[in-house]
């Protein structure tokens, strides 16, 4: 068995490619992007693997359900809602029945996993925990959620810090255990060190989990030399006092992952930094431009089964 931790546009890029060659994957979703919003609650993480993994994504933008359509939005929009989230009229069914199954008192476990099924998914999909997490930004305009930092402010406001509504008071699913637990290997995806990974990994049961079975973990870089490939990464590290560099996101995990996947362009300095760490280090074509490079990744990865 093998499981992803992750969230996000970085991720599924991997999950879908590792999916195609092993049968027993289980996804660890980041929550904390999840949302109120019009009466739905939405989660995005969730809803870009469940779109991956069922080839339904619009891989351009890297989340949502390709050719849709704004429909809903215009109506929303003459009703004078606000319409900064931009939820697609094909995606608006997954909302919509996910948001009724909670009020009926379904787990988002047990509800996603039911999505899962309907889309004949194979992958596993867990939650990383039913309740709410909010990651919350500290700006200059005040504090948001992350989603309203990052796609109604389109990441303008300067960040000043970044904290976790309910994280620690959260309960783990036993479902997110046993994965790590049972894997061969446990690949932490190139997401959002701070937006993506924390909140799952810092959780002190997560946490614990994963130092228990430090030697089979795998940490994909989303960073070469101090950029990030894409996203608001960079923005957050900087305003959690995280070095915006490999060295600095090995500091976040360096407690938990023993081995670390940097680009073949990394800088050799800071590749030393980490195997001074005790980090065990390797070297691929870490960025996923398309099928062949996410496949290729994920054949890298998959290697560590055989060492
Ligand atoms: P975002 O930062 O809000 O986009 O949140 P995500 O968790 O979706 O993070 C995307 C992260 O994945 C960013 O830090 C990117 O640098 C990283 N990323 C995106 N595409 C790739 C890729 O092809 N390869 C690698 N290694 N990292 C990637």
């Amino acid at each position: 068995m093998i499981t992803v931790i992750g969230g996000g546009t970085g991720s599924i890029k991997l999950v879908r490619a590792i999916a195609k060659r092993v049968q027993d994957l289980q996804v660890i979703s980041n929550v904390a992007d999840n949302i109120w919003l019009m009466g739905l609650y939405i989660c995005p993480d969730i809803d870009t693997m469940v779109y991956g993994l069922s080839g339904q994504l619009d891989i351009g933008k890297g989340w949502g359900i390709k050719e849709e359509s704004y429909n809903f939005l215009e109506q929303l929009k003459i009703l004078g809602q606000e319409t900064w989230f931009r939820i697609g009229d094909k995606d608006l069914a997954i909302h919509v029945t996910r948001t009724r199954m909670l009020k009926e008192g379904q787990s988002l476990l047990s509800i996603t996993d039911w999505i899962r099924r309907q889309y004949e998914i194979q992958p596993r999909i867990i939650p990383v925990t039913n309740n709410h997490v909010e990651t919350r930004i500290i700006t200059e305009q005040g504090e948001m959620h992350i989603q309203e930092f990052w796609v109604k402010n389109k990441g303008s406001p300067e960040v000043r810090g970044v904290r976790y509504e309910g994280l620690k008071t959260s309960i783990i699913n036993q479902e997110a255990i046993d994965a790590i637990s049972q894997s061969e290997i446990i690949v932490i995806a190139p997401g959002n060190p701070v937006s993506s990974i924390w909140p799952i990994v810092s959780h002190k049961v997560i946490k614990k989990e994963l130092v228990r079975n430090r030697k089979r973990i795998v940490a994909i870089s989303p960073i070469i030399g101090s950029n990030p490939i894409s996203g608001p990464a960079a923005k957050y590290m900087n305003a959690v006092g995280v070095e915006v560099s490999v060295a600095g996101v090995a500091s976040l995990y360096n407690e938990f992952a023993s081995n670390f996947v940097v680009s073949s362009n990394e800088n050799p300095e800071t590749i030393g930094k980490l195997e001074k760490a005790g980090l065990y280090v390797s070297k691929t074509e870490i960025i996923m431009k398309d099928n062949r490079d996410e496949l290729n990744l994920a054949d890298f990865v998959l290697g560590f089964l055989k060492k």
